[in-house]
């Protein structure tokens, strides 16, 4: 599907829950979700029928993201429905890694292509801290679960919050040396609701290139996606930065995305939604090829003072 600024969109990300088994800070408020009415959101057939529609008509790579998409009933069969789609190249998970260690093995039979795990920090009361209600250990135990797995390109993601993790930027990118991970940073986004947090938080990912100057870091290049990538001498992985803030990648975009309460969204910080609620597969395939004919150039002025204009938090759209 071509959208009316010549972009191919092969990309789609779906939240297939708002809910989490985490609270972190920046994404979600600390009592959860207001749960919405069951009857509100995509059922899992209507999931699935999405994912044909959108398959049918392009789509090669699906995200499958949260909330926590692991506290999702039936994920594993999701998954596998998906990845058995001709067309399909990759279906790839986000995940915060705390149900890992009983599901890795079921993903990677169902077909699932790769992780990207959440991880801010490596001290355990500042991932108690951040997360509101997580372990340290249980991200770790996930992120080994994916490897016992076998599991490969496994790639980490912090979010870069000024005073909480920036002082972690060399430990956190130094797991590149002891793992064969990619380890990326990504630039807070300012959403209708970051919590807590002032403009000294969203600090920009050359804070990254400034901490890692004398250690010999080495311009990869571009991953095919978003990160601009670098390489520690030595090391199994990458290290990544991700400016969704400081420089948009809007012109690259290939993406769309679809909340669990059935809305298309053909930009992350735009509010303009398309519902498939309720359609059957060739109405679905519609309201796609419109939503991808709606996504914007790009999404606007984005900083502490000029926030997103998505109207939902991350846990509601999926990252
Ligand atoms: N629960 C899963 C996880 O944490 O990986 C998937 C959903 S989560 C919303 C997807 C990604 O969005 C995570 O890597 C998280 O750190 C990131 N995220 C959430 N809020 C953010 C914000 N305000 N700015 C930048 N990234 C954010
Ligand atoms: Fe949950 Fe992921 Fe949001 Fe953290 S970032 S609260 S793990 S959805």
């Amino acid at each position: 599907m071509k959208d009316t600024f010549g972009r191919d969109i092969t990309y789609l990300r779906i939240s297939v829950t708002e809910l989490c088994n985490l609270r972190c800070r920046y994404c979600m408020p600390e009592d959860g979700v207001c749960k919405l009415a069951h009857k509100d959101m995509l059922t899992e057939e209507e999931l699935i029928t999405a994912i044909e529609a959108a398959v049918s008509l392009g789509i090669t790579k699906l995200r499958i993201t949260g909330g926590e998409p692991l506290v999702k009933k039936n994920i594993v069969s999701i998954c596998a429905h998906a990845a058995d789609l001709p067309g399909v190249k990759e279906v790839c998970l986000t995940t915060n890694g705390v149900l890992l260690p009983k599901l890795a093995v079921p993903l990677k039979e169902a077909g699932v292509t790769r992780f990207n795990i959440s991880l801010d920090t490596l001290n355990p009361e500042k991932y108690r801290y951040i997360t509101r209600i997580g372990e340290l250990k249980d991200a770790m135990a996930g992120i080994q679960a994916a490897f016992d797995a076998g599991f490969e390109n496994t790639k980490i993601n912090a979010v870069l919050i000024g005073g909480f993790n920036d002082d972690e930027i060399e430990d956190l990118a130094d797991l590149t040396l002891k793992m064969p991970v990619d380890m990326r940073f990504i630039e807070m986004m300012p959403m209708y609701d970051s919590g807590d947090f002032g403009p000294e938080s969203f600090i920009s990912a050359d804070t990254v290139l400034e901490k890692l100057k004398d250690r010999g870091l080495e311009k990869v290049s571009r991953d095919g996606g978003v990160a601009e990538l670098y390489r520690l001498p030595g090391a199994m992985g990458n290290v990544g930065i991700i400016r969704p803030v400081s420089a948009h990648f809007c012109g690259e975009c290939n993406r769309i995305r679809l909340t669990a309460d059935g809305k298309l969204k053909p930009c992350l910080h735009s509010s303009d939604e398309y519902s498939i609620k309720g359609l059957d597969r060739d109405g679905m395939a519609e309201m796609f090829k419109k939503a991808v004919l709606g996504k914007p150039r790009w999404h606007g002025e984005l900083s502490y003072d000029s926030r997103s204009h998505a109207n939902r938090n991350m846990n509601q759209i999926g990252g």
